[in-house]
This record gives structure tokens, C-alpha cells and sequence, in this order.
């Protein structure tokens, strides 16, 4: 673990799965006090992503353990079926969620400490979610399907969980290349 974010490489190298410091538990950040250091996480979690195709990226992933996250819903998606409004990319500090029915869902998820590959993801469809944005102000949201999926995902980082280890049926893990033409990938975009 990084103990001074100052010390940290740039660009940020994204940590891979196998890393311990993925598979632990971040801090949250002390508000209003940390809104500074929470900016700069920022940043980094920026030059991170600069020039890759990411919907969503939680500090763990660049080394730093702390409750950070940021995200977008993007309109469409080559690999991801999307059925919300697009959001733009914005901060979550110390998010939580919690289900709000008991409906879940199987979808495909990739992730930046995963590279290359792909899995089906069972996760909760209807939830709801709590964070404090950039500038201290509180925000409560319900989120459905794409947009829950992604949240879930992105707080399971801070839990130290990575999608691969929620996937229940392991025949749905695989390179993105090969998954995309696997029947299954085809049925499920019909
Ligand atoms: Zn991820």
C-alpha cells in the first residue's frame, strides 16, 4: 500500500488481478477534511484511465485504499447491453449501496485489473446508493440494471472482491475475444 499518494508513479500503474492489494479493505476518507486529498485521488484515477476505454475505475485499482470511486454510463457499448440514461463520468467518496429488491441479474462485466477478459456477472437489479460528491454535498440515488451493475462493481473494489470471484458459473469466463463469439455472448445481445 501506498502510504503517500505523492509517491505513487505516473502515470498510475493499474494493479492486476493477483495483486494483494486488491483483495483489500480501503479506508474512507474523513469529511470535509479529506476533500482535498479526495481531489487529488482524482487526478490520479484521471492519468490512470487517460486514453483506455474505462467505464468505471475505484482507487484500489491504482494502489491508493481509500473509498473512492469514479464512473460513467456511457450511452452505448460494444460488449455491455445499456438500458439507462448516459451519465457522465463523476466522483463517488465513501459510496454505499444496498438492494432494494431481491431481483438480480446475469450480465457481462470486464475490469481494468482484468485485462482482456470477460465474465458473467450475477448482481443485484434494483438498488440503492449513497455518496458524497467533490464538494461535500450528500447524494442518495436508486439505480437499475447497467447503473447498479456498475456501482456494485466498483464498491466491491474497495471490499477487496474482484468480479471473477463472484461468477458462478465458470464456463462464462473468458477472453474477450473468444467470449464475444461464444454462442452464449450472441444469445445474450439478442
Ligand atoms: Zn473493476
Amino acid at each position: 500500500m501506498y502510504t503517500e499518494i505523492d509517491n505513487i508513479d505516473l502515470p498510475p500503474r493499474l494493479l492486476r488481478l493477483g495483486d494483494p492489494n486488491l483483495y483489500e479493505i480501503s479506508t474512507p476518507l474523513k469529511l470535509p477534511d479529506e476533500l482535498p486529498l479526495a481531489q487529488k485521488i482524482l487526478k490520479l484515477m484521471e492519468l490512470a484511465v487517460k486514453n483506455i476505454d474505462a467505464v468505471g475505475i475505484a482507487a484500489p485499482q491504482i494502489g491508493i485504499l481509500k473509498r473512492i470511486i469514479m464512473f460513467e454510463v456511457p450511452a452505448q457499448h460494444p460488449r455491455y447491453k445499456i438500458d439507462n440514461a448516459a451519465i457522465p463520468m463523476h466522483v463517488l467518496i465513501n459510496p454505499k449501496y444496498k438492494p432494494i429488491s431481491d431481483d438480480q441479474n446475469l450480465e457481462w462485466e470486464a475490469c481494468l485489473s482484468v485485462p482482456g477478459m470477460m465474465g458473467q456477472v450475477p448482481r443485484f437489479t434494483h438498488i440503492e446508493y449513497e455518496y458524497t460528491d467533490l464538494l461535500g454535498k450528500h447524494h442518495v440515488l436508486h439505480a437499475s440494471n447497467f447503473h447498479a451493475r456498475v456501482v456494485q462493481h466498483e464498491l466491491d473494489h474497495l471490499d477487496g472482491i474482484l468480479y471473477p470471484l463472484r461468477i458462478q458459473n465458470r464456463q462464462t469466463v473468458g477472453f474477450r475475444e473468444e467470449i464475444m463469439e461464444s454462442e452464449l455472448f450472441l444469445e445474450s445481445r439478442k
